[in-house]
Parts: structure tokens; C-alpha cells; sequence
């Protein structure tokens, strides 16, 4: 498989002595990047920015997130839990937790909001789905795209 070059955005993430403890490296269980968060319990996230559609995809799969907070005076980001969809809103910026086996829900490179916006309305929950069509979406999901070609063509 070929290795995957460093996502750029990870040097505004994750710079050198961050009072966040952010850093940039290899998953040691599929050699993806990750934002790895050495604070507390640590944490791997997937570098890709979740904002808007892929929020809502995020929150069907039930992927953990953590908010992206900018620090306009450090020039640092830092993570913020949300508990649950509590602390998720629509203009927010989010992470998402890194799973080995599971596919990166975004690639979106990371640009600080100009300015921390006011929290926003909260976001709309009430995203309804039977079981069913939330496995069938989690199996499209995780399929890679050659395999979903060869079975379109089939
Ligand atoms: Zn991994």
C-alpha cells in the first residue's frame, strides 16, 4: 500500500512545543497520519477537518468528535471534548476519533476560522433513520470506491 504523504495542514495543528500537546504521526496500527493528543487519556484523531455534510455523516456513524478550538493570540488550536452532540454546532470545526479500521470520514485541509464565531444554533438532532438504512449507508461507507465501481458495474 502506498504510504501516504504528511497532510500540510498538520503544522498549523499540531506546531512544535504546542501548549496542547498536539502532535503529528503515523498510527502505529495502519501507518495513517493522525493528530495525536498526548494530554490526559491519549487520543488519536483523523486529520481531515469535519465541517458542515460531513458532520452530519459523522454524527449517522456515530464517530466520536472533538471540537477544533483557534487561539487567535497563541496562534495554537486546541481540542475541546463534546459530550455526545452536545457542543456540536453547525460552524463548529471538528476531528474525529481515528479507528484503524474504519475509513477517514473527511480529507479537508485545516484553515483557522478567521473569527471564533458566536456558538451557533445548535445542531439539528433530529436526523431520523431506521437501522437499516443507517447500515446500509455504513456499509456504502466503508467499502472502498474500487469495490463500489466494480459493483455498480456489475
Ligand atoms: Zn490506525
Amino acid at each position: 500500500m502506498p504510504r501516504e504523504p504528511k497532510p500540510s495542514w498538520l503544522r498549523i495543528l499540531c506546531p512544535p512545543g504546542n501548549l496542547a500537546k498536539l502532535e503529528a504521526q503515523r498510527c502505529e496500527g495502519c501507518s495513517r497520519w493522525v493528530v495525536s493528543c498526548r494530554q490526559g487519556v491519549w487520543e488519536s484523531w483523523d486529520p481531515g477537518i469535519i465541517t458542515g455534510q460531513n458532520l452530519t455523516i459523522a454524527i449517522i456513524l456515530q464517530r466520536p468528535l472533538t471540537r477544533i478550538q483557534w487561539i487567535p493570540g497563541l496562534r495554537q488550536a486546541q481540542l475541546e471534548d463534546v459530550s455526545g452532540r452536545y457542543g456540536i454546532t453547525p460552524d463548529g470545526q471538528y476531528l474525529s476519533l481515528h479507528d484503524c479500521q474504519l475509513a477517514p470520514i473527511s480529507h479537508t485541509p485545516y484553515k483557522p476560522l478567521r473569527q471564533q464565531r458566536k456558538p451557533g444554533k445548535p445542531f439539528p438532532t433530529n436526523i431520523k433513520l431506521t437501522k437499516q438504512e443507517i447500515k446500509t449507508f455504513e456499509r456504502i461507507w466503508n467499502t472502498p470506491t474500487s469495490e463500489l465501481k466494480q459493483a455498480i458495474k456489475q
